[in-house]
């Protein structure tokens, strides 16, 4: 199917499922079913398909953020599924008064977050939390910086969940935001298309048994919208100073803007 030939969604009733359009209900179940399913194996997936990239690119979240090495600070990782944005964070601060709260909606990812938040000792530092990015079981103004890595595009209605990001950042607080975003660099465009649509799904089948949630994973990265789009979106909840930095041609993005 061609992306020109999917329907936009509409304003308040649909959603996009990779290139499927369904009722925005329904969305958020067969992500979950999605994420259910890839759980054990994600952490291996996500070496295996971006050949270790985004590590590095999680890296560049947290050296944008550049949080203090001392003192207290609180961190919001929002999707963070099995931990990798908060044991950066943990890493790069060292101390017991910078804490990192990973909230997730699926069960099965936390718990493997939770698990290797164990195996690093980092049970004091790092909580996980199960709840929905478009409802934070958090009062107003109650974190220093909020992150959100590869999981914006899966949450059903992405406006609501950055109006709650505006909401549980303290006045001065930081919004970063990692996703897949538009390749700028020509020639790269047709290489990683290929890759993803050909190579992805086949990686899924034969290391997880499962291509069809890797296939919704690539086509929900093409649905996403581009970095300029996303930009408008962020400062239409409210961030001011919104910015963003490509990496690797576009590949992938880092959105940051500021609470004020
Ligand atoms: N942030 C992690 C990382 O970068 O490795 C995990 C990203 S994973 C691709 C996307 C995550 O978004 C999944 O763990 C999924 O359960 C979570 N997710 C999907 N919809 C959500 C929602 N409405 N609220 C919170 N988390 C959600």
């Amino acid at each position: 199917m061609a992306k020109s030939d999917i329907e936009p969604e509409t304003a308040e009733k649909t959603a996009h499922f990779g290139f499927t359009t369904i009722d925005r209900d329904e969305k958020q179940e067969r992500v979950d079913e999605v994420f259910s399913r890839v759980a054990k194996r994600y952490d291996l997936m996500n070496d295996l398909m971006s050949g270790g990239l985004h590590r590095l690119w999680k890296d560049a979240v947290i050296d944008w953020m550049a949080p203090p090495a001392k003192g207290a600070f609180q961190l919001l990782d929002v999707a963070g599924g099995t931990g990798d944005i908060a044991f950066r964070f943990a890493a790069r601060t060292e101390t017991s008064s910078a804490t990192a709260t990973v909230l997730d909606i699926n069960p099965g990812m936390l718990a493997v977050g939770e698990k290797r938040a164990a195996q690093k000792g980092l049970e004091e530092r790092v909580s996980f939390v199960d709840g929905n990015a478009e409802t934070l079981p958090f009062s107003d103004r109650q974190f220093d910086a909020y992150t959100v890595a590869f999981g914006i595009r899966n949450v059903p209605d992405i406006p609501k969940a950055l109006k709650e990001a505006f909401r549980v950042l303290k006045p001065g607080g930081r919004f970063l935001c990692l996703e897949f975003s538009r390749v700028d660099v020509p020639m790269l465009d047709t290489i990683y298309d290929t890759y993803s649509f050909r190579a992805i799904p086949a990686m899924g089948r034969l290391v997880a048994g499962d291509a069809d949630s890797y296939r919704y994973l690539v086509e929900s990265i093409r649905m996403f919208p581009d970095q300029e789009t996303f930009k408008t979106m962020i400062a239409d909840a409210g961030f001011r100073r919104v910015s963003y930095r490509n990496l690797t041609g576009g590949i992938a993005a880092i959105h940051s803007g500021w609470r004020l």
